[in-house]
């Protein structure tokens, strides 16, 4: 529509016109959603979209983002029936090869995750694998995974047949519409300035590519995207492409290849990306390429020739050099961003754009009519990322590295290498100094275990630090550990109608006097965990919030969302004001009482209360994370260092996040992001003791009609039987040889001497299901265990006095 006025107002604007666009668009209008518009500055597909690779390969490393993609598969098929376009579905399925030992673990693990998710895989050998991809050189190959229902599509196409059924639908799209500037009122966005006139909107997505933080910031939203240079060479016809085959991902050669009109096509996610400025593609950059550049593929290129030796003799027909976005961790923004309300993000595709972009649509059509996604996309979430993540300097330094790692081997606690060092504990030179080696969370830097030798190589098997874990361990079991809780969120919530504000957020009862430490949960209309945190009750118009390392940005905005003008409430993130320091043990009282903590020792469990330690004024919560007793003590950062340094003196050992999370993991405390997420309910986790039922609070009235047909899922504890058994999480549970569920979280557990895994189970396989014998597979391995419903470690630690 490029002659017709754009209209006054519109429910929803999409903003860009490549894959994410034209599905978002086809999804709002299938929803009944007639009226939105999308707006592309020049034509449809222009952007990155037209000149993808387009292989869909539906696996991902989770549930649910795998579902997203075969969702994709779904409509990518079917879409040619509805609108009569056709979309270039191609379904040739895809072979994984492996040519290290490594490598095949991983492979394996896949296709054991697969299985998990309901996705054809088989694991095959490296004759079979040939036969597959006789043009291949399979000497080297260890073994392989093939999966059959993948395949690819004609990017192009699919997006005319996308917006040929929006359009049917009432929606419309006005392509050489470029949007100048994004009107906000109170917080919300309202409108839109373009090219050709305003235009009102009660939301906007924005589907912008690579152009998205610019875009974003018109909003003031601070958005994590950089692009990429992404390049694949195409070859002239030979002999053995004539017809379509699967397509053939070499991760160890860093390669993906298939045909392409009787030709290869052969791409790469080398060791190290080039990033590009976004600022270099100028408004004008439709339908254009980047510069070959062929002495950054030339690794590749030897890469290629040994895995096809036809490449020889082929003649090349181009470098195609095409930029792409990357976010920090390797997955895309889907969902409301946390600055503006009804701005919502669905960009930085990560190069699986075309593969996700059906079901990412669908996912942010869902989002902007019922506020939230049709399931839980946290891996997706925009408000995942810190702002030190949106600067140029970070973005440009880490995701040349995203690009590399996305054929990596996903050991496990892999971190990334750049953009480090970019939020640093008050306490960092002291866990420096104790040889801590870090990893990143939310940005900041926390100490995994202490008194780290060197950089320890990756492995499938036991861990490097293993044992230094171990004895960080015996330290908070037998003596007292100091343990850096500092990442934790903290929010201020004040005000004469905190208490009645918090008690509709939260599950748990919040009318507990000034003292109190309240496990709780903010649960969404549907039951779901939106958080869980502790509460402390500071007085009788404060209460402090201790949510997740990497839930601060989104709890906030769920709190904003919550408030309404008529409560008197204010909220402060008060996150790098406060360090938290967990010293736990039997002798955390002896260690504590000389330096002034006597008072801390008459505090009763889950209640708090101000003391001086070492002189210096803190406030003590008798909890524990880690089945120890002890404290939780908030001090000002300020004086943190002084407090810590007084507590080593005294006897408390440091310790990191390792040891922390092997004792959380006996102890069966549950985790956002690991157990729980939007989808669970604390009638699934088996966390109904925290809920008040009295209190009228969001999400009562689903989770009393769970209570009426039961659960879908329960954590249970599994103990594995083979002590040398390495669970990393994310693994298929079998029951009488069925899938019964899958692992979430695993660690060798220290005190009960046995390797152990939290895992969700499906309701209907776990009738009778205490000390149910499971197997567990690991990587092709399977691994027997126990399972209990309890915690595997259950210590009467709660009696502080008597244990010292
Ligand atoms: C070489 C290469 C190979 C790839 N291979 C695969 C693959 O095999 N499988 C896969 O799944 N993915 C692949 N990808 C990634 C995939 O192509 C992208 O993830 C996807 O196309 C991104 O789509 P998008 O809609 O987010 O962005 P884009 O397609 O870039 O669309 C964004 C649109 O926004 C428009 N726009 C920008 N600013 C404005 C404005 N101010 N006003 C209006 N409009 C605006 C742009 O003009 C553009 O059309 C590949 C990418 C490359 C580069």
């Amino acid at each position: 529509m490029i002659g017709e006025d754009l209209p006054g107002q519109a429910s929803v604007v999409v903003i860009g016109g490549g894959i994410m666009g034209c599905s978002t668009l086809y999804h709002l209008a299938r929803a009944g959603i007639s009226d939105a518009i999308l707006l592309e500055r020049n034509k449809l597909t222009s952007g990155t979209t037209w000149h993808s690779a387009a292989q869909v390969r539906a696996l991902r490393s989770s549930r649910n983002l795998t579902n997203l993609i075969k969702y994709s598969i779904d409509l990518y098929s079917a879409l040619e029936a509805e609108t009569g376009q056709a979309t270039g579905w191609i379904n040739k399925g895809s072979l994984s090869i492996a040519t290290s030992q490594d490598r095949l673990t991983h492979t394996l693990r896949q296709k054991a995750l697969a299985d998990a998710f309901g996705v054809e895989a088989t694991a095959v050998s490296s004759g079979e694998a040939k036969e597959r991809w006789p043009l291949m050189n399979a000497d080297d190959v260890l073994g392989a995974v093939w999966s059959p229902d993948d395949g690819r599509v004609n990017p192009s196409d699919l997006c005319a047949a996308l917006t040929k059924g929006a359009r049917a639908r009432g929606a419309r799209i006005y392509e050489e519409t470029a949007v100048t500037a994004i009107k906000t009122k109170d917080g919300r966005v309202v409108g839109l300035e373009t090219t050709r006139g305003k235009v009102g909107c009660d939301a906007v997505a924005l589907c912008t590519g690579l152009w998205s933080r610019r875009m974003a910031d018109l909003a003031g939203v601070s958005l994590p995207v950089w692009p990429c240079e992404h390049f694949f060479m195409l070859t002239k016809p030979v002999p053995g492409a004539e017809h379509h085959l699967p397509t053939l991902s070499d991760h160890d050669g860093h390669l993906y290849i298939r045909d392409e009109v009787g030709g290869l096509l052969v791409g790469c996610f080398e060791p190290f990306g080039k990033p590009i400025d976004p600022g270099r593609l100028g408004e004008d950059f439709a339908f254009q390429l980047l510069p070959e550049d062929w002495d950054h593929f030339e690794p590749m290129m030897m890469n290629a020739l040994h895995r096809l030796p036809v490449l020889e003799t082929a003649e090349v027909r181009m470098l195609l050099n095409g930029p792409e976005s990357f976010t920090p961790d390797g997955s895309f923004l889907l969902g409301e961003s946390a600055e503006t309300r009804g701005f919502f993000l669905g960009c930085g595709m990560n190069s699986v754009g075309v593969a996700t972009g059906g079901g990412a649509g669908m996912a942010l059509a869902h989002c902007i009519q019922h506020g939230h996604p049709p399931f839980d996309l946290q891996e997706a979430d925009p408000k995942r990322f810190p702002d030190h993540f949106s600067s140029v300097e970070a973005l440009a330094q880490r995701v040349p590295e995203v690009l590399g790692k996305h054929y990596e081997i996903a050991y496990p606690g892999r971190q990334f290498g750049t953009a480090r060092d970019l939020r640093l504990m008050p306490l960092h030179r002291e866990w420096r100094k104790a040889g801590a080696q870090f990893g990143q969370f939310y940005g900041w830097e926390r100490p995994l275990y202490l008194d780290a030798k060197n950089e320890p190589g990756p492995t499938f098997g036991r861990s490097p630090w293993f044992e230094q874990v171990g004895r960080e361990v015996e330290q908070a079991h037998r003596s007292a550990a100091l343990f850096d809780l500092s990442t934790f969120g903290k929010i201020l919530v004040e005000g004469p109608d905190a208490e009645a504000f918090l008690d509709r957020v939260c599950a748990n009862d919040m009318k507990r006097s000034p003292g109190a430490v309240i496990y709780t949960a903010m649960l969404n209309p549907r039951g779901g965990f939106e958080s869980d945190l502790t509460v402390q009750r500071l007085s009788d118009e404060r209460y402090r919030l201790y949510v997740g390392t990497g839930a601060v940005k989104k709890d906030l905005a769920w709190l904003r969302g919550q408030l309404d003008p008529r409560h008197r409430v204010s909220l402060t993130d008060e996150t790098e004001s406060y360090s938290v320091l967990g010293l736990m043990g039997p002798k955390a009282a002896a260690i504590a009482r000389p330096l002034g903590g006597g008072a801390l020792e008459d505090l009763k469990f889950f209640r708090q209360g101000e003391a001086e330690l070492a002189g210096l004024p803190v406030r003590a919560a008798r909890l524990s994370y880690v089945g120890e007793a002890g404290w939780e003590i908030t001090v000002k950062s300020a004086d943190a260092p002084r407090v810590c340094e007084a507590l080593l003196d005294a006897g408390a050992a440091p310790a990191g996040l390792y040891a922390q999370t092997a004792m959380r993991i006996e102890k069966r405390f549950l985790a956002m992001g690991h157990e729980l997420d939007s989808d669970m309910t604390p009638l699934d986790a088996g966390l109904d003791f925290s809920v008040a039922w009295d209190s009228d609070f969001i999400g009562r009235d689903a989770l009393r009609r769970i209570t009426e047909t039961g659960p879908l899922h329960r954590v249970v504890t599994i103990l594995f039987d083979d002590e040398a058994a390495v669970p990393l999480g994310n693994e298929p549970v079998y029951l009488d040889g069925e899938i019964g569920g899958q692992t979430t979280s695993a660690s060798f557990g220290y005190r009960v001497r046995r390797p152990l895994a939290l895992a969700v189970m499906r309701a209907e396989s776990t009738d009778a299901i205490e000390n149910a014998k499971v197997s567990v597979d690991i990587g092709g391995t399977f691994a027997s265990g126990r399972v209990v419903l309890g915690a595997a470690y259950d210590p009467d630690g709660h009696r502080l006095k008597a244990a010292t």
